[in-house]
């Protein structure tokens, strides 16, 4: 009998797993395909309750930066921060700078005069060597007892040679389109180095920019005319200049 009896009991117990088996034989695996399809889905909630998926959502919001075009890229706040900063720092190394280089003659004296013209020139050093020596270019300006205001050499550094309120000798005979005559009492002279030959440099019409954007703000300047506007038939300078880079 008892034989019979555990025969029984493990009989039962068979069954028993036996029908737990049939009922959920995949139950679980089920649930897990469930699961990873709400992975590429998922309900709020879940989110929510899992880390792991909360990871990956924050990387992904991150990672569309790179399919946004640049405009969008470049005006975030960000990059603009980024600009602004670049802009300062453009700003500063383009100031104005003027080396003093002051001479003795091509000059008078003058008090509160008014000034409305800058006259554009070119010149260089004919005296032999180098054409674009700046001490032998001024030296020939002393011996015809002539001066511009400023100086601009070829790699647009910028010299002034007389103060802007006394009268340089600049222009010579010549006159503006609205008929006045004896220029220099009424301008600024500008000399930018050049031969008849060459183009002025990258570095000029920079320089001469800056220094016209500055002149434009202290005085009410009317007229920035090249030497042969002023003197037709008498000069020609400045010679090979592109009045279309002077943007101030
Ligand atoms: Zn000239």
């Amino acid at each position: 009998m008892g034989k019979v009896k555990l025969f029984l009991v493990l009989a039962i117990f068979a069954a028993v797993v036996g029908v737990f088996l049939f009922i959920f034989p995949f139950g679980s695996k089920t649930i897990k395909i469930v699961n990873l399809n709400t992975v590429l889905e998922p309900a709020a909630d879940e989110v929510e309750n899992s880390s792991d998926n909360t990871a990956e959502i924050s990387q992904e919001v991150q990672t569309p930066d790179l399919k946004k075009d640049f405009t969008e890229i470049n005006n975030t706040e960000e990059n603009k921060k980024e600009k602004i900063n670049t802009t300062d720092k453009q700003e500063n190394n383009d100031k104005l700078k003027i080396t003093g280089k002051y001479v003795f003659w091509g000059y008078e004296k003058a008090e509160g005069r008014s000034i409305d013209t800058i006259i554009i020139h070119s010149s260089y050093n004919a005296l032999g060597g180098d054409a674009y020596d700046v001490d032998k270019l001024v030296k020939e300006y002393k011996d015809y007892g002539v001066a511009p205001h400023y100086l601009i050499d070829r790699k647009g550094n910028i010299y002034k040679l007389v103060d802007e309120k006394n009268i340089a000798y600049h222009a010579g005979e010549s006159q503006t389109p609205d008929g006045r005559s004896n220029v220099n009492n009424f301008s600024i002279g500008i000399e930018l180095m050049n031969t008849k030959e060459d183009k002025f440099t990258d570095a000029q019409y920079n320089s001469l920019n800056k220094l016209l954007k500055d002149l434009k703000d202290k005085y009410e300047i009317k007229y920035v005319l090249g030497h042969n506007q002023i003197a037709p038939g008498r000069k020609d300078d400045p010679w090979n200049f592109n009045p279309l880079q002077i943007t101030n």
